[in-house]
């Protein structure tokens, strides 16, 4: 039984036929929630049936990368909602139910109550692939999400320095002691590309993925450098991922393919 979640009583649940893969972080602010939904959306691109779920319940950001803030999902009761509809993706976040600058103060049983609602009540429909965004770190929420989808697999996003890559490191090591595997790394801001001459400047430093990677026996999927477009674009709710000859949409696209 989980201490934060109770019991798994979901019969039939999504978790039974999508491939769940579970997109986590040591720490924040490294690209855990930008790489969640551009890779929702290249999996959709590459056609796929795809639904996200944003279970950082108290740092929700998906609904503001995909456009979605405010829109409130339709419900049948209180127990039947759908999915918001957008990017040809399905997804739910905190953000189609409170205002963005409103600050969510729950504990840990109203952040269950929701997961669950997220998890469990929201009809998917026929999904072939579900991706969570945790929250950061090694808490409560994701290593209860873990347990209730042993499953499911990790996908740990960090960015190069290492005080990034070592809390990974502890969420990578943390799922492998409930027996979720590890898809492998994604390193973000690996690199900036200077538009002028060329020459790439490895700004937060190199090789800590790789060591990350082998430490935890898996490998690294792929590395997307700073880009100023990445952040706009999730800004206004259209993630880059969404341009088709855009080669930045290409490198979600291949760290897809490699995790498919
Ligand atoms: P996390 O989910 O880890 O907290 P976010 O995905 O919210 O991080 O990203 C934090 C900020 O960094 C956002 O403003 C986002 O647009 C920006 N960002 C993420 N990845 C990149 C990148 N590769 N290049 C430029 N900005 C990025």
């Amino acid at each position: 039984k989980d201490a934060l979640m109770g019991e798994n009583t979901h019969e039939d649940s999504v978790f039974d036929t999508a491939r769940t893969i579970l997109v986590g972080s040591g720490k924040g602010g490294v690209g855990k929630s930008t790489i969640a939904v551009n890779l929702a959306i290249a999996a959709s691109k590459l056609g796929h049936k795809v639904g996200l779920i944003d279970a950082d319940i108290l740092g929700f950001s998906i609904s503001r990368m995909l456009g979605i803030n405010d829109i409130r999902p339709n419900a049948i009761d209180e127990t039947h909602m759908f999915p918001i509809r957008v990017h040809d993706i399905e997804a739910i976040s905190m953000g189609n139910f409170v205002s963005e600058d409103s600050a969510v103060i729950w504990r840990g049983p109203l952040l269950s109550n929701i997961l669950q609602q997220f998890m469990y009540n929201v009809q998917w429909g026929d999904i072939d692939y579900m991706f969570v965004d945790l929250p950061p770190g090694t808490g409560d929420v994701p290593l209860s999400i873990m347990q209730l989808i042993p499953q499911s697999y990790l996908l740990l996003t960090t960015t190069p320095q290492s005080a990034a890559s070592h809390v990974a490191g502890r969420l990578g090591k943390m799922a492998q002691k409930v027996g979720v595997d590890i898809l492998g790394v994604v390193e973000n801001m690996s690199y900036f590309e200077c538009p002028d001459c060329g020459s790439r400047h490895y700004i937060f430093g190199e090789k800590e993925s790789e060591k990350l990677a082998k430490e935890l026996k898996t490998m690294v999927l792929g590395e997307i450098p700073i880009i100023t477009d990445i952040r706009e674009k999730s800004d206004t709710g259209k993630p880059i991922a969404l341009e088709d000859s855009n080669p930045v949409a290409e490198i979600y696209k291949e760290v897809f393919r490699n995790i498919d």
